[in-house]
């Protein structure tokens, strides 16, 4: 049976990270929906059009776009041993949607939910100092987690960038979005007791080791 990992937590708190250490140890796909979005931003797609007004405001993009993009992308053969969500679902409404789609394919279900925390200083710290590559969405950070030169990707050799989004207001805002609309899905997996919490102020060989350890379960 299909085996979907769904990572909740607040924005830079490490889910992206995360998403590619375990999917590389685990041979689980890596399915990040802003990645997905960011894609269509720079593929000039009527999707990504739609998406950029709410993305540099630090908005949700409508659940019906939302959950459209995520159901092409997980009934495509590369994710038919399962996946690792990242940043999807971020409402109840996408939960439900992403429950119904699994059930379709051949009554897959969400396995396990880790859903790491930091405090809020932690978040706004990490945010404004990632540097993302411009190829394949892997994540540095200027002090926390350099990459080996400056500007260039260590695993693919893309340029490095600061997103938009990860400017001060706007991150401010996201973290706000994330506390009124995405946070309420502890509760939501928690009673499908598929909830698993992960302290994500460790170190990043810590909070893998930690969710490898879960998964394993
Ligand atoms: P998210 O996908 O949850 O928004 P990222 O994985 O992009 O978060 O991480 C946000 C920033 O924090 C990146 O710059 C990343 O290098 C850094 N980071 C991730 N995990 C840790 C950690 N455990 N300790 C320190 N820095 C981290
Ligand atoms: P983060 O690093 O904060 O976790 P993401 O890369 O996951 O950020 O998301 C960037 C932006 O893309 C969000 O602020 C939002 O506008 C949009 N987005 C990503 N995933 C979703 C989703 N599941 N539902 C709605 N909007 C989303």
């Amino acid at each position: 049976m299909a085996k979907f990992v769904v990572l909740l937590g607040p924005p830079g708190v490490g889910k992206g990270t995360q998403a590619k250490i375990i999917s590389d140890q685990t041979g689980l796909k890596h399915v990040s929906s802003g990645d997905l979005f960011r894609e269509n931003l720079k593929n000039k797609t009527a999707l990504g059009e739609l998406a950029q007004s709410y993305m540099t405001k630090g908005d949700l993009v409508p659940d019906d776009v939302t959950i459209a993009m995520i159901k092409e992308r997980i009934t495509r053969l590369d994710c038919e041993a399962g996946a690792i969500l990242d940043g999807f679902p971020r409402t109840p409404a996408q939960a439900d949607a992403l429950a119904n789609m699994l059930n379709e394919l051949g009554g897959a279900q969400v396995n396990c939910a880790p859903w790491i925390t930091a405090p809020e200083a932690i978040l706004i710290e990490r945010l404004s100092g990632r540097w993302t590559c411009r190829a394949n969405g892997h994540v540095f950070h200027e002090t926390n987690n350099p990459p080996k030169s400056k500007s260039v990707c260590d695993f693919d050799g893309s340029e490095l960038y600061q997103r938009d989004d990860d400017k001060s207001d706007t991150v401010v805002r996201r973290i706000q979005v994330y506390l009124g609309q995405t946070a309420v899905l502890a509760d939501y997996y928690r009673a499908r007791k598929t909830l698993v919490e992960i302290d994500g102020t460790q170190s990043i060989e810590n909070v893998s080791a930690a969710l490898l350890a879960t998964l394993k379960q």
